[in-house]
C-alpha cells in the first residue's frame, strides 16, 4: 500500500505517513509526522511556550482498523519546559486519547455502549486484553461500568 494512500485513508488533518515500520498479515506500523510544524501545546496547562522544545520522542497509538488490520500510529511528541510551573511536559495532540487515536477509543465506546457486558463474554474482548495492545488485560466482566472507557487512557 502506497504511504500516500495510507495517509489518506488515515485523514489526519496536518499529518502524513513518512515511511511503513511494520507490515504484517495482521497488523500495520507507520511512522507519522506532521506536514507543517505547529508549535507544542503543553499538556500541562494547555498554553504554547515558544522556544522551549526540551527533547522529541514518539509515541505508539492504535487507530481505526485498516484493510481488516490492527493500525498502529508512531506519532512524534515533543517535550516542552512549562513556564507555568518548571517541570517538563509533552505536548498535547488533539486526536489522541492516551494509547489510542480518539477515533479509537469512540469506536470501542460505541461497541460497549451496543453490547452489554453479559453479551460479550470475555472471549469476545480477549484478543485486545493482550498486554500488547496496551489495555490492562482486565476484563470486561471484572470492571465496573461508570460511563467511561474502563482501561488504561494514561497520557505519557
Ligand atoms: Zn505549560
Amino acid at each position: 500500500m502506497q504511504l500516500n494512500t495510507i495517509t489518506e485513508l488515515l485523514n489526519i488533518p496536518n499529518y502524513k505517513v513518512t515511511h511503513m515500520i511494520r507490515n504484517t498479515s495482521d497488523r500495520l506500523h507507520v511512522m507519522l509526522d506532521q506536514m507543517e510544524a505547529t508549535p507544542a501545546v503543553c499538556s500541562g496547562c494547555g498554553n504554547i511556550h515558544h522556544d522551549s522544545v526540551h527533547s522529541r520522542g514518539f509515541i505508539v497509538v492504535e487507530d481505526l482498523r485498516i484493510s481488516g488490520k490492527r493500525e498502529f500510529l508512531h506519532v512524534p511528541k515533543r517535550r516542552t519546559c512549562c513556564i507555568e510551573d518548571g517541570a517538563i511536559r509533552v505536548e498535547e495532540i488533539d486526536w489522541l486519547s492516551g494509547r489510542f487515536t480518539k477515533r479509537f477509543a469512540e469506536e470501542v465506546y460505541r461497541l460497549t455502549a451496543i453490547t452489554t457486558n453479559q453479551e460479550a463474554g470475555c472471549g469476545t474482548w480477549a484478543s485486545m486484553m493482550k498486554p500488547s495492545s496496551g489495555l490492562t488485560g482486565r476484563c470486561w466482566k471484572t470492571v465496573p461500568w461508570r460511563g467511561s472507557i474502563p482501561f488504561s487512557l494514561r497520557p505519557i
